[in-house]
C-alpha cells in the first residue's frame, strides 16, 4: 500500500505501475503540456515533471510511497539545492527526450520535440512519413546581423557595454551601485537606425521558417522510439542550432500486443476445436494468412500458451529475425442442453472413465448428502470468471514456461 497517490495521479497512473508505463504516461503528457504547446499549462506541465522526477528514480520511489509528498520534500534523497528539491521541467524533459542538459543548451539552440503517431503496421513494415516543422532559422537575408552590414553603431548611452550602471546615494559618503540592462540598445551594445534595419527580418536577426521533414520509420522501431535530425531545431545567432526529434507513438492493435520482439495475440477456441484439432486463419501485419494448424491427437486446454516462431515482429535494424507469435488460448464451451440426454450417455463414452464413479454405487444412500449446483450470485460469479480466464502477460512471463512449436 502507498501513502498516496498524488504523484500517480498526475501521470494518470496506478501506483502499481511498471516502469515502461510511467514512462509512457510522462511522454504522453509532457508532449502535451509542454509550454511550446500549451503556454497557458505552466503548472501542470510542472506537476507532471515533479511526479515522473521522483517515480522514475527508484529509490525516490520508495521514499513516497512509504511518506508521500511530504517525505520527499524533506529531502533523505539528496536531491538538488535546497527547497523541496526538484530539478526544472524543463530539464527532466530534456535528459527524457535527449536533449542533454542545461549547460549543452546555452550552447545550443532550442531542441524540438514531435510527436506522431503510427501504427503497429507501420513498426512492422517500416513506413515513411512527412512531418510540417516550425522552426527559429537565422535570417539568410542579413546572415544574422538584423541590418545592413556595418550599420550597427556603439550605443552611446551604454558605450557598448549592454549595461548602465546608475549611483544612488543613500547617504552622505554613502553609495549604492546598480547595473541594469540598458534599455535605449535592449541591451544589445549596439543600435541600428531604423532605415537599415533588415526589411526581411525587420531586425529580429531570425525569422519563422516552415519545413517538411521526411521521417523514415525503420522496420522493428519501438513505441517510444526517438528518430533525431540533428542541426534540424531552432537557429541562434551564436550558437549550434538544435535538433527536432521525432518521437513515435504507437496506436493500440486490435489483434496483436507487442512485448519486445515479440507479439501477443488471443485466441478462441470451440470446445470441439479445442479437443479435436482446428485450423484457423490469422492475418499478418503484412496481409499474409497464416493458417495456425493444431498436431494431431494433441489438445488445448483453457489458457495454454503456444508461439509461432519468427511470425513476431522484425528486429530493428536485422529485419530478417523475428520473435515469435504468441497465442494464448481460451475455449467455449457449447450452451447448456445442446444435446438430448441420451446422446450425452453416448458422448460420455468416449471420454476416460468418470473417477470415483464405482466406489459411489457400492455405498449406502444413507451415508452421504447429495448437494445441488446452483449458481453463484452475480459478483461471485464474476470474479471466478476473472480468475479463471484471465492470464496477464506478465503472469505468463514469470512462470517462464512458454511450449514452441516450429510453423
Ligand atoms: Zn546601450
Ligand atoms: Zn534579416
Amino acid at each position: 500500500m502507498v501513502k498516496e497517490t498524488g504523484f500517480y495521479d498526475a501521470l494518470g497512473v496506478k501506483p502499481s505501475a511498471t516502469p515502461d508505463e510511467l514512462k509512457k504516461a510522462y511522454r504522453k503528457l509532457a508532449l502535451k503540456y509542454h509550454p511550446d504547446k500549451n503556454p497557458t499549462e505552466g503548472e501542470k506541465f510542472k506537476e507532471i515533471s515533479q511526479a515522473y522526477e521522483v517515480l522514475s528514480d527508484p529509490k525516490k520511489r520508495e521514499v513516497y510511497d512509504r511518506g508521500g509528498e511530504k517525505a520527499i520534500k524533506e529531502g533523505g534523497t539528496g536531491g538538488g539545492c535546497g527547497g523541496g528539491g526538484f530539478a526544472s521541467p524543463m530539464d527532466i524533459f530534456d535528459l527524457f527526450f535527449g536533449g542533454g542538459s542545461r549547460m549543452h543548451r546555452e550552447r545550443k539552440g532550442k531542441n524540438t520535440v514531435h510527436q506522431i503517431t503510427v501504427t503497429l503496421e507501420d513498426l512492422y513494415n517500416g513506413a515513411t512519413r512527412k512531418v510540417n516543422v516550425q522552426k527559429n532559422a537565422i535570417c539568410e537575408r542579413c546572415e544574422g546581423r538584423g541590418s545592413r552590414k556595418g550599420a550597427a553603431q556603439m550605443c552611446m548611452s551604454c558605450h557598448g557595454t549592454g549595461m548602465q550602471v546608475r549611483v544612488h546615494q543613500l547617504l552622505p559618503g554613502m553609495v549604492q551601485q546598480v547595473s541594469t540592462m540598458c534599455h535605449s540598445c535592449q541591451g544589445q551594445g549596439h543600435r541600428v537606425s531604423h532605415k537599415d534595419r533588415c526589411k526581411a527580418c525587420g531586425g529580429r536577426k531570425i525569422l519563422r521558417q516552415k519545413k517538411v521533414l521526411e521521417v523514415h520509420i525503420d522496420k522493428g522501431m519501438r513505441d517510444g522510439q526517438k528518430i533525431v535530425f540533428h542541426g534540424e531545431g531552432d537557429q541562434e545567432p551564436g550558437l549550434e542550432s538544435g535538433d527536432i526529434i521525432i518521437v513515435l507513438d504507437q496506436r493500440e492493435h486490435p489483434l496483436f500486443t507487442r512485448k519486445g520482439e515479440d507479439l501477443i495475440m488471443s485466441m478462441q477456441l470451440q470446445l470441439v476445436e479445442a479437443l479435436c484439432g482446428f485450423k484457423k486463419p490469422v492475418q499478418t501485419l503484412d496481409n499474409r494468412t497464416l493458417l495456425i494448424t493444431s498436431h494431431s491427437g494433441e489438445l488445448i486446454k483453457p489458457g495454454d500458451t503456444k508461439c509461432v516462431l519468427n511470425e513476431g515482429m522484425p528486429l530493428h535494424r536485422r529485419p530478417f529475425e523475428k520473435g515469435r507469435l504468441i497465442i494464448n488460448f481460451s475455449v467455449v464451451f457449447p450452451q447448456a442442453n445442446f444435446l438430448p440426454e441420451h446422446k450425452l450417455k453416448q458422448l460420455e463414452n468416449y471420454f476416460p472413465e468418470k473417477m470415483d464413479a464405482e466406489q459411489l454405487d457400492r455405498m449406502d444412500d444413507d451415508l452421504y448428502i447429495y448437494a445441488d449446483l446452483e449458481d453463484c450470485d452475480f459478483e461471485n460469479r464474476k470474479r471466478h470468471h476473472h480468475q479463471y480466464y484471465y492470464m496477464d502477460e506478465d503472469d505468463y512471463a514469470s512462470t517462464g514456461g512458454v511450449q514452441c512449436q516450429t510453423s
